[in-house]
């Protein structure tokens, strides 16, 4: 650990299903609120999927997602409370042009949802204050995935938040040829293994910090929700006790998913969240 002014940096190790991961945290020693550990999380996040990226080629294999690809962005994307929050926080440094064509696709995402009958499933998802489990989100991510609706934040197939792109877009990568992507439903894909969800840590540690379940609140209704709930998102901790207790989640998920990694956590071509059962 070395300690500057305003922060004090905390090199991490955690043991991951995938190997070792270490990674360099610069913690506030003010009060921050929960949006400004995201980042973190997500560095050791892809730490860990290098990790399990590199596994797969000594094994012969390869990624085959590439810049260009967006079949998996038709699908529906969980974002935690935490990142939620860091996405209106990121959208509200745009320039005005930028920020209103993301939420006209935002709103016309929506419409196209009510069209549907999905939007009312996907608002009960965001709103629960009961734990849903992944059983829960099958019939809705089905539902929103036979709609092979365009997430609002890709423009001409290529992602327009990519380095602010939630947890869950990050982790899902497959092994399989990129063309079965295009019908997820019919076709055999092997997703990449996923030794450390992000999302589902950060959901653990927003349950923790605000009550509630872990909750996951769809990509489309994620600024709208961030935006009934700024008062919360508000809040803050001292950076120091947010990183340890998101690293409390971290060992927590990581203990569980060391002991339980078996081949039926591979075998959707959906993949959920791992969320914790009720
Ligand atoms: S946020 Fe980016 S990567 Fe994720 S689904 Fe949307 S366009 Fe794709």
């Amino acid at each position: 650990m070395t300690e500057g002014g305003e922060s004090e940096r905390f090199d991490i190790s955690v043991t991951t299903p995938a190997g070792p991961v270490t990674v360099s945290v610069d913690v506030p020693a003010y009060f921050v609120p929960i949006a400004s550990i995201v980042p973190s999380m997500r560095r050791m996040g892809e730490a860990a999927q290098a990790l399990e990226e590199r596994r797969v080629v000594a094994q012969g294999s390869a990624v085959s997602c590439k810049k260009g690809c967006a079949a998996c962005c038709r699908m529906l994307i969980p974002v935690s409370a935490p990142e939620a929050f860091a996405l209106a926080d990121t959208i509200n440094t745009w320039p005005a042009d930028r920020r209103e064509a993301t939420l006209a696709r935002m709103a016309d995402a929506r419409a196209r949802l009510e069209q549907a009958g999905v939007l009312s499933h996907l608002r009960e998802v965001a709103a629960s204050e009961r734990q849903l489990g992944d059983d829960a989100f099958e019939p809705i991510n089905r539902a929103y995935y036979a709609l092979r609706l365009p997430c609002p934040f890709l423009v001409e197939e290529s992602c327009s938040i990519y380095d602010d792109r939630p947890a869950a877009c990050r982790e899902l990568l497959v092994t399989s040829p990129a063309e079965l992507c295009q019908d997820l439903e019919r076709n055999p894909v092997s997703p990449l293994p996923v030794p450390l969800r992000i999302g589902t840590v950060l959901a653990l540690l927003w349950s923790d910090l605000g009550g509630g379940p872990a909750r996951f609140i769809p990509l489309p209704l994620a600024l709208e929700w961030a935006e009934r709930h700024a008062q919360e998102g508000a809040r803050s901790w001292k950076g120091r006790e947010l990183l340890e207790r998101a690293l409390d989640k971290v060992w927590w998920y990581l203990s569980r998913e060391i002991t339980a990694r078996q081949p039926a956590a591979h075998g959707s071509s959906i993949p959920g969240q791992g969320i914790p059962q009720p």
